[in-house]
Order: C-alpha cells, then sequence, then structure tokens
C-alpha cells in the first residue's frame, strides 16, 4: 500500500521552468538532466511497486532529520520483519568504482557514491527510530534499474540491485510473507508527521523577475513562438495546441512557484504572460481558481 506518493519535487518544476526562461549554466543543466533522469527512474521502480503483494506500506519521498542532520529517502518499504530504504539510481551506460568513488566510463566525471549516502541515511534512521522508541530491522539498499547500466570494479559485499537483479529482488519480496501491526502503523504515522516537506538543500540558481523572459512557452517542445487563436494557442514551432484558459493558469503556477512573495494580480499576471488577451479574461480565470483578498485596486489573489 502506498501511503506517500511520488510527484515533482519544487526544486525539479523550479529549475525545469528557468530552463526556459533563462540560460542556465552547464552545471545547472547537468543537475537538471539528472534530476529528470533521477524522476524517471523513480518513477519507473514505482510501477514495479504497485504490484507487490502481501502487506506492506510505501513512503515515497521522505526528507527527515535527526539532530540537525537531514537526510532523504527516496524509498521506504515497511514489512514485517524489516523496513527497507530504497535509493534510485538511474545511471546510464558504463560505471566503475575506485577508492569507493564512482566514475562514469565515458565522461570520467565523479558521481556521489550511492552507496555512501543510503548508509548514511541508514544511520541517521537508526537514530530516528531510537529517539522514537521503534524497534525494527533497517536494510538498505541502491537499485540501478537502467537498463543499460553496468558497473565494474563493484564488490559483492555491496548492498546494491543491477538491472538484471530487480525482478528477483521484487520476486524475493513476494514470496516472503507480510503483516503488518499496530507498531507498523505507528512508525508511519510517525514518518509522515515528521517529513519535511521544504528542501532546504534545493540547488537552484540565482534569479530574479526581471532577468526572466516574460510570455506563454508552449508545453511540449518550449517555444515562445505561439499564436492566439480563438481558444486555443498554438505552438509555431511543434503545432501543439493547448486552450488559452489552461496556459494562462499553468503560467500562474509558475509565477506563484518562481516567486512565492510576489502577490498574484491581474496586472502581475498580464505582464508575466505578456500575450495578447484581454486583462478581463486573467481577472475572471484568477476569481474562478484562486481566493480573492482585498478590493478593487487592491484584490489580489492565494
Ligand atoms: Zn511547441
Amino acid at each position: 500500500m502506498i501511503i506517500k506518493t511520488r510527484s515533482e519535487s519544487e526544486e525539479l518544476l523550479t529549475m525545469r521552468t528557468l530552463n526556459r526562461r533563462m540560460d542556465l549554466t552547464d552545471k545547472e543543466k547537468f543537475h537538471l538532466s539528472n534530476m529528470e533522469k533521477g524522476y524517471e527512474g523513480e518513477r519507473k521502480f514505482d510501477v514495479l511497486l504497485e504490484d507487490l503483494q502481501e502487506e506492506r506500506y510505501i513512503l515515497c519521498d521522505l526528507l527527515l532529520e535527526i539532530n540537525n542532520s537531514y537526510f532523504q529517502i527516496d524509498t521506504m518499504i515497511i514489512s514485517q520483519g524489516v523496513i527497507h530504504l530504497l535509493d534510485n539510481k538511474y545511471f546510464q551506460g558504463d560505471f566503475y568504482l575506485e577508492d569507493d568513488k564512482l566514475y562514469s566510463v565515458t565522461t570520467k566525471r565523479e558521481r556521489k557514491n550511492p552507496v555512501d549516502q543510503i548508509k548514511r541515511s541508514t544511520t541517521l534512521f537508526n537514530q530516528f527510530l531510537l529517539k522514537h522508541k521503534f524497534k525494527f530491522l533497517v536494510e538498505p539498499l541502491v537499485i540501478f534499474n537502467h537498463p543499460t547500466f553496468t558497473l565494474y570494479q563493484a564488490p559483492l559485499s555491496q548492498p546494491i540491485i543491477f538491472p538484471t537483479q530487480v525482478h528477483r529482488l521484487l520476486n524475493g519480496w513476494n514470496s516472503t510473507p507480510s503483516k503488518l501491526n499496530a507498531d507498523h502503523k505507528k512508525l508511519a504515522q510517525t514518518l509522515l508527521a515528521s517529513h519535511i516537506p521544504k528542501n532546504p538543500f534545493a540547488q537552484l540558481p540565482a534569479y530574479s523577475y526581471e532577468g526572466l523572459q516574460k510570455g506563454i512557452y508552449c508545453d511540449g517542445c518550449g517555444s515562445f513562438h505561439i499564436s492566439k487563436l480563438r481558444y486555443d494557442f498554438l505552438c509555431n514551432s511543434c503545432g501543439r495546441k493547448e486552450k488559452i484558459e489552461e496556459a494562462i493558469l499553468r503560467n500562474v503556477r509558475e509565477f506563484k512557484l518562481l516567486f512565492p512573495d510576489r502577490r498574484i494580480t491581474t496586472q502581475a499576471i498580464y505582464e508575466w504572460c505578456k500575450v495578447d488577451v484581454h486583462k478581463r479574461t486573467i481577472s475572471r480565470l484568477l476569481k474562478n481558481n484562486y481566493t480573492m483578498h482585498g478590493v478593487n485596486t487592491g484584490t489580489y489573489y492565494s
């Protein structure tokens, strides 16, 4: 049973829109592409977890804190006899381990060693359990689930699951009976209550309202070259159509995400969308989809 689902992090959503509206450095683009791949890999693994039998709690994307140390867990599976902490890595291609460090064979670029990361999370999670007076066995696993992934020089003792072993792992779980009790439930509730929704370590580039390109871009290809039809915007680059109302509301959500401290007003959204649409249309959309505060010229929405 999935009791905490996964969705794109605020960091990923913000980076996606910044990538459309400003020039990211190569390093920032690399970070964004890693986040995209990571998210894709997690979602692919989630699909496999849907077929898990027996009683289990599954919690995705937990961010916890203990003694001022934060730790993130991609997927936690609470079974009767063991809690699995899983870290999904969707790395593509050939990698090698050297002195406990992980490198890509083609680019020689070093990647954070996920085994070190999951070991740290496991230590901190055990402290978390102790603090909340729970006694459970905890087992960490790094899951490389991209079909093309290969790791050279991987010692046998590492808690690693390779793409060819994923199904065996799931079959193993399915053939292990699991019944959950009140303690498991209490733990799940404690975890949900302790989860920190806003990641303090999000790596976002500095950006300002003035520095970002205004306008509505195509939801498909990202092009700002769109024309207004009667009810839709038409992308001149890829031909995709999007309802005018939906496109404007999408821009409002972006505005809110990027500038949580700015007031959402008709004028602000008009300038942000920078498109040939009546202010009346924007007002109506805001009224229908957001809560209105204030009167007349002081009106804003949340
Ligand atoms: Zn397009």
